[in-house]
């Protein structure tokens, strides 16, 4: 597989450091509020690349952290009279709901800033002996000049960054370019012992302090929006490095802007929608299926059009699906027909243009496109008046194969009790029905319809699909 490496600014073959393992670390939310349609298109993508190495044999640990403290968790606890710890939980487990509703799967840790501190400190205290950082009042400072190679990963020269660099009010840096590690406590604040006093980390040694200890010194991918290729993730390389001597990451992935009218969308300029919101409206499939539609590494553009777009198409894969798993209970028994064979070695070449384009640094654009010509192809042979039961069953598991790994449509994963619970309430109805109660069997219709679940009366039974 090819990535693009933000570090060296080429696709490369993807090689891991351990044969047949991944240790990816991708950024986390700051927990002060529901996630925006934006924050969703690294945890997404990144799930879907997790999830493409899962499906090629590897074994991946995934780590996203949470930051769960810095200046937005507290002001917003100090807003609502609360604890910063209050506010974290409150939306981490806000989190939770919107990434199942997405599809994204657990990492295998969720770390959090404030269960690292004694990590955190640790690498801090490394850096103040090597002569990376050095102590102001409290405050710790990384010495950005002590690491030659400061500024590789924006590919920015030093003395560019320094003429862009300014000093808050407050800081008592040696240089615009150095950066906090750790910060002194403030009246109200919350803070945590160390070396140095009272006070707490900065943003971006968590991230170097979480990867190391849960992945290690080096790790293989390590990825986020673009907006923290600098200076976060640039930060992050210079602790790391020089804290190990080792390299860090060894492939920096980056995903481009989504945007709202051409501008980033982003809290602070407040032209946003919530996971949340937008998933009342189109659900929370459509969101994940629109952010597939298009690279990673391509700014996407967020409107209603897309997003209404994504929701038909979706309904298009889903009612494929809803054939092939009705027929492989209510088709024919006999030996598949010549074209049922022939969409079958169609199967083969949509496999293989799947992966192709997934190799080529994840392009999720024409992986789904793939899937839809083997939805079109089904769709034919699906319309005819006898399909087997044999080439449905093929049907229904190719399409669960590709779909399991973008999370689109009825994946497997979603099947298990959702379906079986569908199943029971359309033979509910039918037995309702037979019993010539239909106003039960309209009641159970309705019950349906709200999860949008349609469904269609054939002369070989029910068959539904999610709309
Ligand atoms: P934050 O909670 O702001 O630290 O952001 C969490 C993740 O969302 C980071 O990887 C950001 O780079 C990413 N992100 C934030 N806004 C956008 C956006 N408009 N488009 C794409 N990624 C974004
Ligand atoms: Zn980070």
């Amino acid at each position: 597989m090819k990535l693009y490496n933000t570090l060296t600014r080429k696709k490369e073959e993807f090689v891991p450091l351990e044969p047949g393992e991944v240790k990816m670390y991708s950024c986390g939310p700051t927990v002060y509020n529901f996630f925006h349609i934006g924050n969703a298109r690294p945890f997404i993508m990144f799930d879907v690349l997790r999830r493409y190495f899962e499906y090629r044999g590897y074994k991946v640990t995934f780590v996203q952290n949470f930051t769960d403290i810095d200046d937005k968790v507290i002001k917003k606890a100090n807003e609502e009279n609360t604890t910063y710890d209050v506010i974290a939980e409150r939306y981490i487990k806000e989190y939770f709901t919107d990434a199942r509703g997405l599809g994204i799967h657990e990492a295998s840790v969720h770390p959090r800033a404030t269960e690292n501190i004694a990590e955190i400190i640790d690498i801090v205290k490394t850096l103040e002996e090597k002569g990376h950082a050095y102590e102001v009042n409290g405050d710790v400072y990384f010495r950005a000049r002590s690491f030659k190679e400061y500024g590789k990963l924006s590919h920015q020269p030093i003395d560019e960054l320094e003429s862009g660099a300014r000093i808050a009010v407050g800081e008592q840096k040696e240089d615009p370019i150095d950066f906090a590690l750790w910060k002194a406590a403030k009246p109200g604040e919350p803070s945590w012992d160390s070396p140095w006093g009272k006070g707490r980390p900065g943003w971006h040694i968590e991230c170097s302090a979480m990867a190391r200890k849960y992945l290690g010194e080096t790790i293989d991918i390590h990825s986020g929006g673009i907006d923290l290729c600098f200076p976060h993730h640039e930060n992050e390389i210079a602790q790391s490095e020089c804290c190990s001597g080792k390299p860090f990451a060894r492939y920096w992935l980056h995903n481009a802007f989504l945007n709202i009218d051409n501008q980033k969308m982003s809290k602070s300029l407040g032209n946003f929608f919530t996971v949340r919101d937008a998933a009342k409206v189109y659900g929370y499939d459509a969101i994940r299926f629109f952010m597939l539609s298009a690279h990673y590494r391509s700014p996407l553009n967020y409107s209603q059009e897309s997003l209404s777009q994504a929701k038909s198409a979706l309904a298009r894969l889903n009612a494929a699906l809803g054939s092939v798993r009705f027929l492989k209970e209510n088709g024919n028994d006999g030996g598949e027909t010549e074209a049922e064979k022939r969409s079958e070695e169609g199967f083969e070449t949509y496999r293989r243009k799947f992966c192709e384009s997934m190799d080529d640094d994840m392009n999720t654009a024409d992986a789904v496109a793939a899937v839809f010509e083997a939805v079109r192809d089904i769709n034919t042979v699906c319309a005819e008046k006898t399909v087997t039961k044999a080439y449905a069953e093929k049907a229904d598991a190719f399409l669960n194969e590709l779909c399991g790994v973008l999370g689109i449509g009825d994946a497997p994963e979603k099947k298990d009790g959702a379906d079986a619970e569908i199943e029971k309430l359309i033979a509910d109805r039918q037995a309702a029905r037979k019993a010539k109660d239909f106003k039960e069997a309209d009641r159970i219709r309705d019950l349906l319809k709200e999860q949008d679940i349609i469904l269609e009366d054939t002369p070989q039974g029910v068959k539904w699909h999610k709309a």
